[in-house]
């Protein structure tokens, strides 16, 4: 397999400082060479990362020879002010959007903005832009944290492609198995977009899970209690954790995914090895 046959993205978040520009350049330089069917940039809800996003989709977008893809999240937002992005990202020839509902901010109860759900997000891009732009979504084989039940979770994961997805992108997560099942439930829904896991590639413990806690993927115990004993061995928990990952995708492309999707966290060094190790990604 080649990674033709492979869809492989990357995330990216937006540099704040000219250091990170000049990062995140140096960045996709180098994972250019998995040929990624596109970069995506996250979005900051509500506030202060949201131009440095657009300018990064479109320096991407603009001097690359790679498809790069805003994420947008709707939490707060109004209409307009998304129309007139999603206009502008047209302007740009930009084709492909990750569309979001965004963290609810702390204290949030009720609605706020225009908009409640990611549903309603991608009906309006459908509405507003017609077939345009290749609409992700969202995932999550563990559940939303907010979730109220595994079925209502699924079923509101279906009202997304109801409302006109294409296709989805996991939250991060290292346990196969709950992918698996999430492709199951999925297939008896009659959900038929490919799915793409996403992949964390583990860089450092304190940082992994605080961002688990956060976002509701789980470390399992075993990984967890590993990963603790590396303590200030940065060197050896890459290692030990690029080992973990590779058998994650390995077992998760032997399985039926039908692409990886890395969370970069502007960083390429774990992923280039963790797809060496692969064996399957590089172009000749
Ligand atoms: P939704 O699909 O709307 O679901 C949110 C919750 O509401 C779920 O618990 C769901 O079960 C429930 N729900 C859905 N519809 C309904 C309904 N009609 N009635 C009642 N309950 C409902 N966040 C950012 O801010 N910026 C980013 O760039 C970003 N990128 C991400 C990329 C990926 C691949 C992933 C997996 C997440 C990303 N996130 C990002 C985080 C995401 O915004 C949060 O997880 C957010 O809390 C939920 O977004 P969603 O689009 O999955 O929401």
């Amino acid at each position: 397999m080649t990674s033709q046959a492979l869809a492989i993205s990357c995330e990216f978040f937006p540099p704040r400082t000219e250091k990170g520009v000049l990062n995140l350049r140096k960045t996709r330089e180098q994972l250019q060479v998995l040929q990624p069917t596109y970069f995506s940039v996250t979005f900051g809800a509500g506030g202060s990362t949201q131009e440095k996003t657009f300018d990064t989709v479109v320096e991407i977008q603009e001097q690359t020879d790679f498809e790069a893809a805003p994420h947008l999240s709707c939490i707060g937002s109004g209409r307009e002010n998304i129309l007139k992005l999603l206009q502008a990202y047209q302007a740009h020839g930009i084709q492909r959007i990750v569309a979001l509902r965004g963290d609810k901010p702390s204290g949030w109860a009720g609605k706020i903005g225009d908009f409640s759900y990611a549903n309603e997000l991608v009906e309006f891009i459908r509405a507003k832009t017609g077939t345009h732009f290749h609409i992700e979504v969202a995932a999550y084989p563990e559940f939303h944290p907010e979730a109220q039940s595994a079925k209502k979770d699924l079923d509101y994961f279906k009202s997304k492609v109801e409302a006109g997805a294409d296709s989805a992108i996991t939250q991060y997560f290292y346990n196969a198995d709950a992918y698996f099942r999430l492709l199951d439930s999925c297939a008896k829904r009659g959900i038929d977009i490919p799915i793409v896991p996403g992949i964390m590639p583990i860089a450092n413990f304190e940082q992994l899970a605080r961002f688990s806690d956060i976002c509701g993927a789980e470390i399992p115990r075993w990984l967890r209690t590993r990963l603790k004993d590396f303590e200030d061995d940065k060197t050896a928990l890459q290692d030990f954790g690029v080992d973990v990952v590779a058998k994650l995708c390995e077992r998760l492309l032997a399985g039926g995914a039908p692409g990886l999707h890395f969370y970069t966290l502007n960083q390429s060094a774990l992923i280039l090895n963790i797809t060496n190790r692969l064996g399957v990604l590089k172009r000749d």
